[in-house]
């Protein structure tokens, strides 16, 4: 099926807007025609929006009553390869369209004027009609030499409306160009030298090139503890793919902490790559985006969005860490970057690279399907070797009440201070403390619109809720029985942690690391390089930093609590607390000193604990798989949550058992439905949440089951649905 590249004006073109209509409209094409994958702006009712003309137009509506588009915006059309990428991925995640198209469209600022991206100067020919207001123009203009502006500030400074400016660009005494600020990325060349690749990075690189070059979709695992030279390697297949003349994308888990990250591309390419991410300039982000589709930026570093960005020849996706929670988008379009990334990977004929030192069950899963091809990195790089892992029996240690700091964890830290080495402090708990309780009467203070606890931010003098992010200062009396004063921390986060470390250790230089202390991302970057180059002795951190950073003095990593995460129900919990365990230990000696890993722990013979100890993955991951495979969840069965959220809980329940009574479609294939039951997060920004969960076989066509399903349910008022493929939880 082939549809037509262009349209004449007049002719009916179906456009997919970004407005929640579900499908594309028809519009007639306008004045001097539109391109197939055209940004247009079209009438919607009274207002204007952003659409992209998606096909031929069906004609199934009144001819007369169609309206026209109402212009072409100035930006290359949409490709075709990126329309099914966003069907596809619409469709796989049951989302309607023109959400899914806004993850394409928002960043760029599309529906600016081209005005604002345009820079004015003087053009070589005079206008052959000359009015004052053209005089001013040209005066103004050459009064300042060789300066260009914006045609608002042309405008301004002339004194004129921006009709005339643009009618002495048709005139050439004006000439229009792309803003300055569209500074060409500089050429990457992947023939600088390179490290010398180890025996086994060799190899593996070897066969990334081979992928690369093939031309030919295909997904690798590279596996290999932290240090053994992952990025190494893959920046061997970034290379291949600049040989090639492709694009290539580096996703990362935590974009703000890519400083060292980026230094090592630049050193190996001798140019920085774009970087992508959410605190990048509107400005910034507009310049990658036309340059990607330009093909003039050859590689983006970025966070999950930059898989929408318009690559016009993209080769290879890294996916960095790429069992990280993160990847999942958990607000609005619920998807997983990772296997969106092999989706689009699998659309435009590219590699796709998962590095990880702790993959997920899902990715080994596909290595034993025979769908991704596995790479083992066996060995750190150098001398370094694994950190020696221990646990410390918290139940023998005998420690004070609001002390988290065990005697033999102190004793440790000591023999690295004295050595002049550094040592790290994990807790993954943000904030001051957890709770905060009322010791006259007993109450836990929580947020008014969710169904969790404010915490503690001493350094911001606040309560946060780390649900919906609504915060308050801290009260004087409890909001309970007014009581004044009775208001106490309970448990540790990690400013509380540094606390207790600073008194201690009262002569240590002690930095706390935690995303929320730092008012921007180049000040968190600037002091994670500070801690590199040894500003630091002892380092207090959060998940943050567990994800790689080289601290090469870094000897030991104690982890406060390493039983948090084996709380609660949740299926995935011994593998999320077995890949972050390994992944903090990983911290611990990389260059030449070895290093050790501490757990202080309560149940110190718990599986999930002696496996990190013993350090035995494969034997992990085979008891995780078997007991998944029993119970016949992802990745060895598919599951779907459906969230349904209202201010009104009885109508969310109601909504929720009528839905799950009405399974007839499910059945069919086979599919179980669970619930519905409070939501993971059972109340959010004043909203109930309940969930329903459906659980199939593997094969079973389950989206398509969903989509009759949920259709079903008639969202009266206030209520609102969402479904979420492959649920974090379950
Ligand atoms: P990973 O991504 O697996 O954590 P890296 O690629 O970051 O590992 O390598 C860890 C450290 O070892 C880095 O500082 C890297 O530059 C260095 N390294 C890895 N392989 C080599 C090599 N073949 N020659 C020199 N240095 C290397
Ligand atoms: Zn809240």
């Amino acid at each position: 099926m082939s549809s037509p590249e262009f349209f004449h004006h007049g002719d009916l073109v179906a456009v997919m807007s970004t407005q929640p209509l579900g499908r594309a409209l028809d519009y007639k094409a306008p004045e001097g025609g539109c391109r197939m994958g055209a940004f247009v702006e079209v009438p919607l009712g009274p207002r204007k929006v952003l659409g992209v003309v998606w096909g031929p137009g069906k004609g199934d509506y009144d001819l007369a009553k169609i309206r026209h588009v109402i212009r072409v915006l100035d930006a290359a059309p949409m490709r075709d390869e990126m329309r099914s990428f966003l069907e596809r991925a619409a469709a796989y995640t049951l989302t309607p369209m023109p959400a899914m198209l806004r993850l394409a469209t928002r960043a760029p600022g599309l529906g600016d004027p081209p005005s604002m991206r345009k820079v004015y100067r003087r053009g070589t020919a005079e206008p052959n009609k000359m009015t004052d207001a053209r005089r001013r123009v040209l005066e103004t203009l050459d009064e300042y030499g060789d300066l260009s502006f914006t045609l608002k500030e042309l405008a301004d400074m002339a004194g004129v409306t921006a009709s005339v400016v643009k009618g002495l660009v048709t005139q050439d005494a004006v000439r229009e160009e792309e803003s300055p600020r569209d500074v060409p990325f500089l050429q990457m060349d992947p023939e600088r030298p390179s490290k010398a690749l180890t025996e086994d990075q060799a190899a593996a690189a070897a066969v990334m090139d081979e992928g690369v070059r093939s031309g030919k979709y295909g997904t690798t695992l590279l596996r290999g503890v932290t240090g053994s030279g992952k990025t190494e390697v893959y920046l061997e297949a970034v290379a291949a793919a600049l040989r090639a003349g492709r694009q290539a994308l580096v996703l990362l888990p935590e974009i703000a902490l890519t400083e060292q990250f980026l230094e090592r591309v630049q050193e190996r390419f001798g140019a920085k790559p774009a970087e992508w991410h959410s605190g990048a300039t509107m400005t910034e982000r507009r310049r990658i985006w036309r340059m990607v589709g330009q093909g003039q930026c050859q590689v983006v570093i970025g966070a999950r969005s930059a898989l929408f960005l318009p690559y016009q020849n993209l080769g290879l996706i890294v996916v960095d860490e790429e069992h990280d929670s993160s990847y999942k988008q958990e607000e609005g379009v619920l998807y997983n970057a990772r296997d969106m990334a092999v989706l689009r990977a699998a659309i435009c004929g590219a590699q796709v690279v998962l590095a990880s030192a702790t993959p997920s069950l899902e990715s080994w899963a596909n290595v034993e399907a025979g769908k991704y091809r596995r790479l083992d990195l066996t060995s750190r790089f150098g001398p370094a070797v694994m950190p020696e892992m221990g646990a410390i029996d918290m139940r023998a240690e005998g420690l004070k009440s609001d002390r988290w700091v065990s005697p033999t964890l102190q004793a440790e830290v000591n023999k690295r201070l004295e050595r002049g080495e550094q040592a790290m402090l994990f807790i993954n708990r943000r904030g001051y403390a957890p709770i905060t309780l009322c010791r006259a009467c007993g109450h836990q203070i929580g947020c008014d619109d969710c169904d969790a606890r404010m915490v503690e931010h001493r350094f911001l003098k606040r309560l946060v809720c780390h649900q919906c992010g609504e915060s308050k200062p801290m009260p004087e009396a409890c909001p309970n029985c007014e009581a004044v004063g009775k208001l106490a921390p309970v448990g540790p986060g990690v400013e509380r942690l540094g606390e207790e470390a600073a008194a201690i250790w009262p002569e240590a230089r002690i930095a706390t690391l935690s995303s929320d202390m730092y008012g921007s991302a180049r000040a968190l970057k600037a002091e994670i390089a500070g801690i590199a180059e040894g500003a630091a002795d002892i380092v207090i951190g959060t998940q943050l930093v567990a994800k790689g950073h080289n601290f090469p003095n870094l000897t030991l990593v104690g982890v406060i609590d390493a039983d948090l995460g084996l709380q609660g129900s949740d299926l995935r919990a011994a593998e999320r607390t077995f890949q972050l365990m390994r992944q903090v230990a990983g911290r611990a000696g990389r260059a030449e000193a070895p290093g050790a890993a501490l757990l202080q722990t309560y149940q110190p013979e718990h599986p999930v604990i002696r496996a990190i100890l013993a350090g035995d993955e494969e034997g992990f991951w085979a008891a995780e798989a078997a007991e998944r495979k029993q119970a016949g969840v992802p990745p060895y069965g598919r599951m779907a949550g459906i969230i349904l959220s209202g201010p009104d809980v009885a109508a969310v329940f109601d909504a929720g058992n009528l839905l799950a009574r009405q399974d007839g479609a499910l059945r069919r294939i086979g599919a179980q439905v669970f619930g519905p039951a409070p939501a993971p997060i059972a109340r959010v920004r004043g909203r109930h949440r309940v969930r329903l969960l459906v659980k199939a076989e593997k094969s079973a066509p389950l989206q398509e089951a969903l989509a009759q399903w949920v259709a079903q349910l008639r969202l009266k008022g206030d209520l609102r649905l969402a479904v979420d493929i492959d649920p974090q939880s379950f």
